[in-house]
């Protein structure tokens, strides 16, 4: 190690290669790989990390580090993990440390500290001393009143009294200040609930984690047991085990699912040792909960998918829950990660168990599991008294004909509805479109009102009365007339959103109370939390929302839940669609009647005999795993093949498409064999925020070569600047 005088060291800020940097001999024995570093770079110091060091370097004298920030900064595994993702995902190093170093890291913002106030003396002596400084000195009576009050030392800013006073009281010896470090835990109350006796189903599947971890190699589980039946009292008794033997745990759950009812639920059993690691802390409180991990303080973590890479010390358990939601891809951005993919390889690279649960898993990890990869855990019944929904497919055609126009609910619904809310009961209405209507068209000449900016419709919003953009947020007033036939025709509005379906359901019921939860309700911080406190605290009878509503919440008191428009799913041309379906009418089943009261889920569609369908409704996941593995069989799709979506984006449509066609042709020349590359087409939003978008997908039998032959590919030619491509290893989505 010490004859490394050099460290090639990867700035934070985009630079794509390596800069080699001499090792000042004080930092020699402490430099390692993954140290986080200051460095001059020409005049102005950066911030970066040790990728490799070496004895000497090609180029001539070196600048010397300045500055060693962290000799710890990413562990080996760490380590490792950036570089598979890299490979993997097609994704620069630079980019991919991104991910491993999140704000609070690259910023070095400092745990946070606070003074508390206590007294120095006994209550008696600060009683008399209170006494005497009243009228002449009242703020430092007033300092010891409160003090006196308090059932515990305050925070100095607490208690909102003048400094100086409390400074002239420490002087006098009558109070003492004490510095406290912010740990980033929480300090909410919460009432503790013991370890619950296992089911027989529970008690197998634990028995198989705690093997593993006791072995302490790597292993997946796949949990596959239906809504209800206690995979998170695994979780929590596989969490107790991992900390019986000194390892600490990471739990991810989708981002909508972090909520303080899900935090509850294991502080009621582990107490506060717990970091929850979310976006609305502040950068300080991460920095704290982060360093908490680090040092093992604290062992386990909670968090939404950037939680994945935490550096929880000693890792010996990794639970991903409701492993199939697509929150824990990252689509948008490279790397294009799947946190259970990138869990699983984690998994690998620390020793550790990996835990994936789900109710519907995907066909990608059932698929592994039958082929013994992962081990299968199943759970086939609820835990408590509580049976299954009962479901029924509703034709809405007969239901239109019946009203005799257009309606959002079958007759079965709303007198569902009624007797639900006359029992006191609760009912969710899910309906994936948000807004009021969906479109403003012309009635003459079809024009249809768009957005400037991106290709799409806008939706008119009853609230703020507005036509809004989906895609970009451009708000437009509505159209009086139509712009192309000016005057002679009427604009008309066509299809649905949420709004509408609350606003026609308080026509109807009058006296039914409603909530709505979308992305429009939903904007403001904590409001989504909000929604949810208000309806569990049953201050409306009816919970009206987008798929958001369906995810991993628990209201005791749902019995009904109404699928609106249950084929809007099926219309996407993606090979997932059925599977997204299957989902989410199982998410939906969750939700109805958890507790002692029977439930009942109306699934409306205009395709009753639809072979999904009745699979769905019965909950029978095998036999619709088997029928969709037959067809992504014939296909060709995965978890037959595996896949590539890359996409062009550029300000000029032509260009952009020139450029696409150019990359692809030179792909299809040097790509292995066995890959297929698919004909490139305008991406499923073809314009967003001025970008024309062009992509293509290529089939492939293994990601690793043709990842390998996209970089070569990548490094051989720089894209024109205003051409951004991004490369979208395993896509979740291969429409938009
Ligand atoms: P899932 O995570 O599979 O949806 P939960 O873990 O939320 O299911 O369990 C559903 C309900 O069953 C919860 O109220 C939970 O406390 C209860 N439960 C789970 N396991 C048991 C058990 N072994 N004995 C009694 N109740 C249980
Ligand atoms: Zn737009």
């Amino acid at each position: 190690m010490s004859e490394n005088r050099v460290a090639a060291v990867l700035l934070d800020r985009s630079l794509e290669k390596h800069l080699d940097y001499e090792i000042p001999s004080e930092m020699q024995a402490r430099i390692q790989v993954g140290s986080r570093v200051e460095v001059f770079v020409r005049k102005a110091l950066c911030k970066g990390t040790v990728a490799i060091l070496k004895k000497a370097s090609t180029f001539g004298t070196l600048r010397p580090l300045h500055r060693l920030i962290e000799e710890h900064g990413l562990s080996d595994p760490l380590w490792q993990l950036a570089h598979w993702m890299s490979r993997y995902y097609c994704c620069p190093l630079q980019r991919t440390l991104k991910c491993l170093t999140p704000p609070n890291v690259r910023r070095e913002v400092k745990q946070k500290t606070r003074l508390t106030v206590s007294l120095a003396v006994t209550r008696e002596e600060a009683l008399d001393l209170c006494r005497k400084l009243q009228g002449k000195q009242s703020a430092q009576a007033l300092v010891l009143e409160k003090l006196l009050k308090a059932e515990r030392p305050p925070c100095l800013k607490d208690l909102e009294v003048s400094r100086s006073s409390v400074d002239t009281l420490v002087k006098k010896g009558a109070v003492r200040l004490i510095e406290i470090q912010e740990n980033g835990l929480d300090d909410a109350e919460f009432f503790p609930s013991p370890p619950k006796i296992l089911n027989g189903e529970q008690a197998a599947c634990l028995t198989e984690i705690q093997k593993s971890l006791d072995a302490g190699v790597f292993q997946t589980h796949l949990l596959f047991g239906v809504t209800g039946s206690g995979k998170t009292e695994v979780y929590l008794q596989a969490i107790q085990h991992a900390l019986s033997l000194g390892k600490s745990a990471l739990l991810l759950v989708p981002e909508i699912a972090l909520t303080s009812q899900t935090i509850e639920r294991f502080r009621a059993r582990f107490g506060l040792k717990l970091a929850i690691l979310h976006h609305r802390k502040s950068l300080g409180e991460r920095s704290a909960a982060w360093e908490s991990l680090k040092s093992g303080e604290v062992k386990i973590a909670i968090g939404a998918r950037s939680a994945l890479f935490c550096p929880a010390k000693n890792l010996g358990l990794i639970i991903i829950d409701e492993e199939h939601d697509s929150s824990y891809k990252q689509n948008e951005e490279m790397p294009t990660y799947h946190a259970r993919d990138v869990a699983v390889m984690r998994g690998k690279l620390e020793k550790a168990t990996v835990l994936l649960g789900s109710a519907t898993p995907s066909l990608d990890s059932y698929a592994n599991a039958l082929a013994g990869k992962y081990r299968l855990g199943v759970l086939s019944t609820r835990a408590t008294l509580a049976a299954q929904p009962t479901m029924r497919i509703i034709d809405m055609k007969q239901a239109l004909d019946k009203a005799g126009g257009f309606t959002h609910f079958c007759p079965e619904l709303l007198e569902g509805i009624e007797e639900r809310t006359a029992k006191g009961e609760q009912t969710l209405l899910l309906l994936n479109r948000r807004g009021y209507r969906r479109m403003q068209i012309c009635s003459e000449c079809r024009y249809i009102a768009k957005c400037p900016h991106c290709d799409l419709s806008l939706t008119y919003h009853k609230e703020p009365n507005l036509l809004r953009c989906h895609l970009c947020d451009y708000q437009a007033q509505l159209l009086r007339e139509c712009p192309s036939c000016r005057g002679h025709s009427q604009m008309e509005f066509r299809g649905f959103g949420t709004e509408h379906v609350e606003r026609s359901l308080r026509a109807l019921f009058p006296h039914i109370r409603t909530l709505r939860m979308d992305r429009d309700t939903t904007r403001k911080k904590e409001s989504h939390e909000e929604l949810f406190k208000q309806f569990r605290a049953h201050k409306a009878d009816v919970l009206i929302g987008t798929q958001m509503i369906a995810k991993g919440f628990h209201f005791p008191c749902v019995t009904l839940v109404g699928i609106l428009n249950a084929d809007a799913q099926l219309q996407i041309p993606d090979f997932r669609s059925a599977e997204s379906l299957f989902q989410l009418i199982a998410q939906a089943s969750g939700r109805a009647g958890r507790s002692d009261l029977k439930g009942e889920v109306i699934l409306q569609t205009f395709l009753p005999h639809h072979p999904l369908l009745p699979l769905a409704a019965s909950q029978n996941y095998t036999a619709f795993y088997e029928r969709e593995m037959e067809e992504r069989k014939q296909f060709s799709f995965p978890p037959f093949s595996r896949l590539i979506k890359i996409v062009f984006s550029g300000p000029d449509e032509k260009e952009t498409n020139r450029i696409a066609d150019a990359f692809r042709a030179g792909l299809i020349q040097s790509a292995p064999p066995d890959a297929e590359i698919l004909p490139m087409l305008p991406a499923g939003h073809p314009k967003i925020k001025e970008r024309y978008r062009f992509q293509f997908l290529i089939k492939t039998k293994a990601i690793l070569p043709m990842a390998d032959r996209l970089e070569q590919l990548r490094q051989k030619g720089p894209l024109p600047k205003n051409i951004h491509m991004l490369i979208d290893v395993d896509p979740t989505a291969t429409f938009f």
